[in-house]
């Protein structure tokens, strides 16, 4: 007779232990759920996309730690918390950052079971909860927060001949790659993170960028941050840079022992190596994809809870969050929206919001999602 299969039985699985997923978790904690009530799952280990960053690779929102004065560390998770603190840095790497998850993971007691995938999720029925398979693991509960992040989807489908090139996110340290000429496509923050550390290692860039970033906002999600500006504006003086920032690319393609890259106009830039493709990170929700509906822009459609308009008790947290006109895609926006599922899951559990208003203080409680659209900054 086959066996049984043994299932864990509990009432929240947030996949993914990255700043999205250990913050909501830290948040669940101080409210008072229980040990048996929470299972956070990663494929990897604590702030995995963060360790496989580029060793060069930095935070390009500046840490500071004035939480004591309600101005929260841009890249803490929670209020009394700040990676500047622990890591005595200002603009931390991946691998500091991904030491800083794990504390705060320690600190609130965040059971992370980690290098165990999840790999299908299946309604149990009406108001019966979901069925969770990953690894060896079979689960069974009632609230689903998917924070699995970008990183691991990288944008290879932007242009015809995409294939050919390498995406950023797959380089460890630029300085294993062959000496010579290099294209890299794409002028926003990893892109211009990738020429800056390429050209002071000594390689010859070209840098192809669409049309420079907008700069009608000061929104650091349409606009780039004044860290890269910075870096930018150093490299207009470097040897061995060109930078054409109206070329926009539409094909790549093999020419004898090199690549050819191609723009919409016409224009040709060939180089030895495959091009860089720094074009960002697709939306993929992995096994949860079918449980959303889309935007026109691609993004997930989700309640003012932050819960899937198809699936009940399905939640989004992290930077694939957007409410029109805002986007969510950094840690300091982000972070502000960990209440929204926790307050629905709380009204369930019977768990204890008194949290929120510290939260509140802390700026990290954004309810108002229009907070951008009116905002101006006038010097
Ligand atoms: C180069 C670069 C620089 C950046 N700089 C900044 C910055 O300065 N400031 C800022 O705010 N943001 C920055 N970002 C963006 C920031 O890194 C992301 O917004 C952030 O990591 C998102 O957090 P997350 O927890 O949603 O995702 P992640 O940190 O990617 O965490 C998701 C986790 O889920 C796990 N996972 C995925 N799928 C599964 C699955 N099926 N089962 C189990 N586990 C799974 C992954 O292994 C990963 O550990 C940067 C991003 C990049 C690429």
């Amino acid at each position: 007779m086959p066996s049984e299969k043994q299932i864990t039985k509990t009432e929240v699985v947030i996949v993914g232990a990255g700043p999205a997923g250990l913050g909501c978790a830290a948040l669940l904690k101080q409210m008072g759920i229980e040990d048996q009530e929470l299972i956070v799952l990663e494929r990897g280990e604590i702030g995995e996309s963060f360790l496989r960053w580029p060793k060069t690779m930095r935070l390009i929102t500046p840490s500071f730690p004035s939480n004591g004065y309600h101005q929260t560390d841009l890249n803490a998770i929670t209020p009394d918390t700040s990676p500047a603190f622990s890591a005595g840095k200002e603009h931390l790497s991946g691998e500091e950052y991904a030491k800083y998850l794990d504390m705060v993971a320690k600190h609130y007691k965040i059971k992370v079971t980690t290098n165990t995938q999840l790999d299908s999720v299946s309604s149990r029925g009406p108001n019966k909860g979901y069925e969770l398979l990953a690894g060896e693991l079979t689960i069974h509960c009632k609230f689903i927060i998917w924070a699995g992040g970008e990183f691991q989807s990288p944008n290879t489908a932007g242009f015809s001949g995409a294939e050919l090139c390498v995406h950023n996110s797959k380089i460890s340290e630029w300085d294993q790659l062959s000496k010579g000429h290099y294209v890299v496509i794409g002028g926003y923050e990893s892109g211009v993170d990738a020429t800056f550390n390429l050209v002071n290692k000594g390689y010859e860039v070209t840098l192809l960028d669409i049309g420079g970033a907008q700069q009608d906002t000061f929104d650091p999600s349409r606009v780039l941050s004044p860290y890269t500006a910075e870096r930018l504006s150093s490299l207009s003086s470097a040897e061995g840079v060109e930078y054409d920032d109206d070329f926009e690319v539409s094909n790549v393609y093999q020419q004898g022992d090199g690549y050819v890259v191609q723009s919409t106009d016409g224009k040709e830039v060939f180089t030895p190596f495959p091009p860089i493709n720094c074009t960002g990170f697709e939306i993929d929700l992995g096994p949860l994809t079918d449980f959303f509906v889309y935007q026109d822009n691609g993004y997930p459609w989700v309640s003012p809870f932050d819960e899937s308009t198809k699936m009940r008790n399905v939640f989004l947290a992290g930077p694939r969050l957007y409410h029109d006109p805002t986007l969510l895609c950094f840690i300091y926006k982000f972070r502000g929206r960990f209440a929204a599922p926790c307050a629905v899951i709380a009204s369930e559990l019977e768990l204890d919001t008194s949290i929120f208003k510290h939260y509140k203080q802390a700026g990290m409680l954004l309810q108002d999602l229009d907070c951008c659209k009116e905002q101006e900054c006038f010097c």
